[in-house]
């Protein structure tokens, strides 16, 4: 159970600093803000403190649901099903992703508001292209889906560098920063995965492994024209000693780490995109955990493998968001 000393007082202060914003901050609608036009931060109590736990995001709740490699035309069929008839929140965005093989089918069968997204797509990564938009994803690329192809078909969202994809086909950071942008440039969006090793926690590295995850999504993304930041890209976070191990992070181990990664934005990008990204946890999420981590103040979501595939408990940690809006102190988006 999660009642951490202090932590109301946090959430306190997260949604004062929230109610605060939203009253004296028009909302930005249009593309991202360039770096060259960042804005100080608010100089907000919150904010002169530099209280990582203050630096709540705007976005609508997001839950995406990775089905990875898994499933059989029968067994798809009967998740979409299941997923159909549960009764979903209008607080929360969910983005499943099949294997590719079953996008179609899960874009002809899924009702509103699910929305569908490729695990992955690919562009040439040797390639060196200064509009960092890497137009050349199609041809002799043996077994691979392009973003292009995507875009064609109406796939409105991607996940990227995900561990497993990073780990077993050895995408480095800047392949995976390459991907984001082209995904971008392609009108995607894009949800990226970052985390760390056991062993990069235990030997203290966890925000140096992340910060290099991003900056090598930030050296790519120029913030031009379909090329941003902001809610089209929402960040995984997702430690990779917790994915699909049973082994959950502590709430207060993903507060401080989305913390961390949205002051990091704000440092590096802008305030606006800070506020704007979407933040989600991943990383044996389940029906019976997933309140505890969504009152979080940071936390705009999750990132669900396993309980993914079981229509039912997905649905109720899509229904988690209601948690999240209460304990933030926030109106539902
Ligand atoms: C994942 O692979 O993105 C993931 C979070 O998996 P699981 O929920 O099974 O840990």
């Amino acid at each position: 159970m999660m009642t951490v000393m202090g932590f109301d007082v946090a959430l306190m202060l997260a949604g004062a600093l929230e109610a605060s914003r939203e009253g004296a901050i028009a909302r930005r609608t249009g593309a991202s803000m360039r770096p060259s036009h960042r804005r100080a931060i608010a100089s907000t109590p919150c904010a002169r403190a530099r209280d990582v736990r203050a630096r709540v995001g705007s976005g609508k709740f997001i839950v995406g649901g990775n089905w990875k490699c898994n499933g059989s035309r029968a067994s798809v069929r009967e998740l979409l099903r299941e997923l159909n008839e549960g009764a979903l929140g209008d607080n929360v965005e969910v983005v499943v992703a099949p294997p590719f093989l079953f996008i179609d089918d899960a874009m002809a069968t899924l009702r509103k508001p699910y929305q569908v997204a490729a695990q992955n797509c690919w562009v040439e990564p040797g390639l060196v292209d200064p509009t960092h938009h890497y137009d050349s994803d199609t041809g002799a690329f043996t077994g691979e889906v392009s973003a292009e192809m995507l875009e064609d078909l109406g796939i409105p969202w991607v996940i990227l560098g995900h561990s497993e994809r990073r780990n077993l086909f050895k995408e480095s950071n800047e392949f995976v920063g390459k991907k984001v942008a082209h995904a971008r440039y392609h009108g995607l969006n894009v949800i990226v995965c970052v985390g760390e090793t056991l062993e990069e926690r235990e030997s203290g590295k966890t925000m140096d492994v992340i910060f290099a995850q991003l900056q090598a999504v930030a050296d790519e993304i120029d913030d031009k024209e379909h090329s941003s930041w902001g809610s089209q890209v929402v960040i995984a976070y997702e430690p990779i000693w917790a994915i699909g191990t049973g082994k959950v992070a502590t709430p207060d181990q993903v507060q401080e780490v989305h913390a961390k990664i949205r002051k990091w934005l704000a440092d590096n990008v802008s305030e606006e995109v800070a506020r704007e990204t979407r933040i989600q946890y991943g990383g044996s999420v389940n029906a019976q955990n997933c309140a505890d981590i969504a009152r979080l103040s940071d936390i705009d979501g999750f990132l669900v493998g396993g309980a993914s595939l079981k229509g039912e408990d997905f649905v109720k940690i899509c229904n988690a968001s209601s948690v999240h809006y209460k304990a933030v102190g926030r109106a539902r988006k």
